[in-house]
């Protein structure tokens, strides 16, 4: 197929394709660090989806309506960033989005050792997805969704950390 083709050789139609960049996470919560990794995406790709991985395994903090909600709001003036959920394989995910491009922050070695066999995978798994890595503004680095949820939990204010108004985690179990 002349599509594939294309994009395996980098051959010219692949110059005219829309570069969307899929930007996977928990974002629990979006912190300026991703924001900072967003908004530096943007001058690399015509277009980035914030997909926000649904993990059947692992209790959220703030739910996925609440921060894809939350998220939107941050970037409601930027018509190139989407949020979409998914529950599903990340490269599966990118390339039914024909996402070409994983973009991912590193903080520090820690990430990538993480970062480095996640991408391997996802290559094994669609082999025409590149994985970008934006190493995280410096004084951005100690921001971590961990951290500001510990933070939260125990009554600390976290406005400047995030990009949006930051609101109550959303409890909707009874
Ligand atoms: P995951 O659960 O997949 O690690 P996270 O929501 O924790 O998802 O992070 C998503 C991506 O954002 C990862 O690539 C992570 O390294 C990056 N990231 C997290 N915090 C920061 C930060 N402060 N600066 C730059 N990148 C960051």
């Amino acid at each position: 197929m002349l599509f594939r083709f294309s994009l395996r050789f980098g051959g010219p139609i692949s110059l005219f394709m829309k570069r969307i960049a899929l930007f996977p996470g928990s974002f629990d919560p979006f912190t300026k660090g991703h924001e900072d990794i967003v908004l530096r995406g943007l001058k690399l790709f015509d277009e980035i989806v914030i997909g926000i991985g649904r993990n059947a395994n692992k209790a959220r903090y703030f739910p996925l309506e609440q921060m894809t909600r939350l998220i939107e709001g941050a970037f409601r003036n930027e018509p190139a960033v989407r949020v979409i959920t998914y529950d599903d394989l990340t490269a599966h995910f990118a390339r039914e989005l024909g996402a070409r491009f994983l973009l991912r922050g590193l903080r520090n070695t820690t990430d990538f050792e993480y970062e480095n066999g996640i991408s391997q995978v996802n290559r094994y798994v669609y082999e025409d997805v590149e994985t970008v890595f934006l190493i995280t503004s410096p004084h951005l680095a100690p921001i971590s969704s961990s951290i500001i949820r510990d933070l939260h939990r125990y009554g600390q204010a976290i406005d400047e950390f995030v990009p949006y108004p930051m609101e109550e985690p959303v409890r909707t179990e009874v």
